[in-house]
């Protein structure tokens, strides 16, 4: 099969636009890390306020690029014992969120969103009820890390939240300005990127970013079943994911992560524990590969004839996985009102506010 890869290369990142613009001022080149720092350190994302940097430059941004760092401003926010939602808005009125989580341990854990909406339709998500409106740039991506870390410590960060981060080609910049030494310095193995099996953009993952931790959802071993869940198994079988992710592990012997949504009497059954133990043992490396296996939870928008399976059914679930010495957890979720999964609080205001229907279409599969 012949794919053709992002055909088209993304618009410029912010800092990249800044750092030319600097430069052509005739601007030291620490200026760009020295106003990163100042945005970072100061909670304010106004130029005017950026006290740290020389007047004439405040003025040459705000003539750039307007009063503000960031694309995104926070406009609603939904906090529990452990969990905090915020809802943002661009000035086009385009809406994400994020899910900040808190555990007991003091680690805290970002999720974040890459797309508005998300085209690829699995059957058992709020976000892919909702349909694709469009990709976020990789700025967009970037100020909701921002947004966070000026509120306090982000340990962690996980591309698991609205829409199907590697089908956008803006999620890669975005690793890139996140890592990078001088914006975010953020380790690659702290960055998680989840994919419901997007080939082209896993295998550029996995070249391009090869210590960013990878999770793709299974759902199930049976591939007739699983393109019921996840549509996009017509396109890219996970048998073709599993592949790049063997070579991925043969080559920097980084653990993968295999997510497993459990639907009660969909795919908890022991034949399904079973044959998804076979799949991991069939692995060159299984003993890299760990499987998460996460309850459903009851979603905005999505089919009502899907439940949480019982307590009793995740651990025997799990059980089998083991008893086949496959290295299986079930992710830790928390509890109350907000323990749902990621694109709920988005979904609860589109259905009192829907996007217009026209601005909601299928993802195209060479995304650009
Ligand atoms: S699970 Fe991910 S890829 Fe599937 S519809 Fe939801 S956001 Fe999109």
């Amino acid at each position: 099969m012949c794919i053709q890869l992002f055909p088209n290369p993304p618009p410029r990142t912010r800092y990249a636009a800044i750092a030319e613009l600097l430069s052509s001022l005739g601007e030291p080149a620490y200026r760009l890390s020295q106003l990163v720092r100042a945005v970072h350190r100061t909670g304010t994302t106004e130029y005017a306020q950026l006290s740290a940097l020389p007047r004439r430059v405040r003025s040459s941004l705000i003539e750039a690029f307007g009063p503000t760092f960031a694309d995104l401003r926070p406009i609603a926010r939904q906090s529990g014992d452990q969990v905090e939602k915020t809802l943002f808005e661009n000035d086009n009125g385009a809406r994400i969120e994020t899910v900040l989580a808190r555990y007991r341990t003091g680690w805290t854990s970002l999720c974040l969103s890459t797309q508005v909406g998300c085209g690829l339709g699995c059957t058992f998500c709020a976000t892919g009820a909702v349909g694709l409106v469009r990709n976020l740039s990789a700025d967009e991506i970037c100020d909701q890390v921002l947004y966070h870390q000026q509120q306090g410590p982000v340990d962690s960060i996980a591309f698991m939240g609205m829409g199907e981060a590697l089908a956008n080609p803006h999620t890669f910049p975005a690793l890139d300005v996140l890592t990078h030494p001088d914006y975010f310095g953020l380790s690659p193995r702290r960055i998680t990127v989840s994919t419901v099996g997007f080939a082209p953009g896993l295998q550029r993952l996995v070249d391009s970013h090869p210590q960013v931790n990878v999770t793709l959802s299974v759902h199930s071993p049976f591939p007739a079943e699983r393109s019921t869940l996840i549509p996009l198994e017509g396109r890219f079988p996970l048998a073709s994911c599993l592949a790049i992710l063997d070579q991925h592990v043969a080559e920097t012997r980084r653990k993968t992560y295999l997510a497993y949504l459990l639907i009660d009497g969909v795919n908890d059954s022991p034949a399904h524990a079973t044959a998804l133990a076979s799949l991991v043992n069939s692995r060159d490396q299984p003993r890299l590969f760990h499987v998460s296996v996460i309850p459903y939870n009851d979603a905005v928008g999505v089919t009502p004839a899907y439940r949480r399976p019982s307590a009793a059914r995740v651990a025997e679930f799990l059980r089998t996985l083991r008893s086949a010495n496959v290295r299986a957890t079930q992710r830790q979720q928390f509890g109350g009102a907000l323990d749902a999964a990621c694109g709920q609080l988005h979904a609860q205001y589109l259905s009192s506010a829907p996007a217009p229907a026209a601005d909601r279409r299928r993802l195209p599969i060479t995304a650009g």
